[in-house]
């Protein structure tokens, strides 16, 4: 089934579907064998630094096969692009779905820039991503308050013919200071305005029942990054400062077991199992 497919699915359903990031093979097993265990597809997501660290075909090739390996049905998506020549070798690559992020721009370059990608897209017949307002990122949290404006969805969504939109309620990427509060008026009138499969970025740290909450109002795809890394090398410190082991094949399998345990509860809320 086409990942397409799967989001107009889970969307009908008012389920979501876990959009997660990897970062090398660990953090890539962890994430495959809870998507395996529970039997439901994932998301495996590359941004433009995890391809540069890993180079594209290494990664593409661990998003590939480590699901054959551990029987899960999996897609690949590359994340926050903002560079239309990797979005065009990673579209050669087979990605079933990318992201345009031209979101720290005005609406009519991010329309105009999204649009080009659009049509580069088109005969892939993938998944465009595309954000519109602002989901502050770690080193970039000026534009705080750069909601989705509902306003601009059907003039956004209608001028690029984008599938996916990413809309900026209240998550940020990143640790959160207090507790997440996401705005699900907001959400609800933009989920009114397009069918597009809406996609909330940032999601690590938001509570079960606020991540539930959003995504029987229309959010479609959960994005989670940073409680990956958090927990990965967290984990790694932990058994470190027990063991003097320097096999590192002993090690890791214990940082990958807590991944896996934590993206199955991630996949858990999103598909609404109890
Ligand atoms: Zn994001």
């Amino acid at each position: 089934m086409k990942l397409t497919e799967v989001l107009n699915q889970v969307q009908n359903q008012n389920k979501a579907l876990l959009a997660a990031n990897f970062y090398n093979l660990e953090t890539c097993k962890g994430i495959v064998k809870a998507s395996s265990k529970l039997n439901q597809p994932i998301i495996l997501q590359l941004t433009p630094g995890s391809i540069s660290y890993m180079g594209l075909k290494t990664a593409v090739s661990i998003a590939r096969n480590v699901p054959i390996e551990e029987n899960a049905l999996t897609y690949l998506h590359l994340d926050h692009c903002n560079d239309i020549v990797l979005v065009k070798s990673c579209l050669d690559e087979g990605f079933d779905s990318i992201m345009i992020d031209a979101s720290d721009k005005n609406i009519d370059d991010n329309i105009l820039i999204t649009r080009q990608v659009v049509k580069l897209a088109e005969s892939y017949k993938v998944n465009v991503e595309a954000e519109l307002g602002y989901v502050p990122k770690p080193n970039n949290e000026i534009e705080n308050d750069k909601f989705t404006e509902p306003a601009d969805v059907k003039r956004f969504t209608e001028e690029t013919g984008i599938t996916s939109l990413a809309i900026a309620i209240g998550s940020k990427h990143g640790f959160y200071k207090g507790e997440p509060k996401l705005d699900i008026v907001r959400l609800k009138e933009i989920r009114k305005i397009t069918n597009a499969y809406l996609v909330l970025h940032g999601a690590s740290g938001i509570p079960a029942d606020i991540l539930r909450e959003a995504i029987s109002n229309g959010i479609t795809k959960v994005n989670v990054a940073t409680d990956t890394k958090d927990l990965f090398m967290k984990s790694l410190k932990d058994i470190m400062k027990n063991s003097d082991d320097i096999d590192l094949r002993n090690v890791f399998p214990l940082a990958i077991n807590e991944i896996q345990k934590m993206i199955e509860q991630k996949i858990k809320i999103v598909s609404m199992i109890d």
